[in-house]
């Protein structure tokens, strides 16, 4: 069964996509935090942080984070990867948010 953001990235369920290259694919997220926020998702259904594997679209992940903040036009933002329950995951796909277009205050307590 494909991820909510496979099914996005395939067009199945709509997304407002502004990034995407061979290994990732960047959308608003639907319930934004901030007044802009990024979902940048890897193509591969890779389930998070703690189950990486050797090698794959992870690795060109954090090499997106700059060119999709660009897109969106900010120049000052946060990136959070959520991983686990606890945390805050909600699917299981990797993904960072890029946040950003106010002050976001102290990533401790926020
Ligand atoms: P997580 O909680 O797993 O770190 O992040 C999942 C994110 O996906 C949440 O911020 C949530 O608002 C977003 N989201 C959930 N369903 C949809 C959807 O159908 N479309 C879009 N664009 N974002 C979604």
């Amino acid at each position: 069964m494909p991820t909510l953001f496979t099914r996005i990235i395939n067009g199945e369920i709509p997304g407002d996509i502004v990034y995407q290259n061979d290994h990732v694919v960047a959308f608003r997220d639907i319930a934004p935090q901030a007044p802009v926020h990024i979902v940048l998702v890897t193509r591969e259904e890779t389930p998070g942080l703690d189950a990486l594997p050797a090698s794959g679209d992870h690795q060109h992940l954090l090499d997106a984070v700059a060119k999709v903040a660009a897109v969106v036009g900010l120049t000052s933002y946060r990136v959070v990867i959520n991983t686990g329950e606890d945390a805050g995951q909600t699917v299981r796909h990797l993904h960072a948010h890029i946040l950003g277009g106010r002050d976001l205050g102290p990533v401790v307590g926020s």
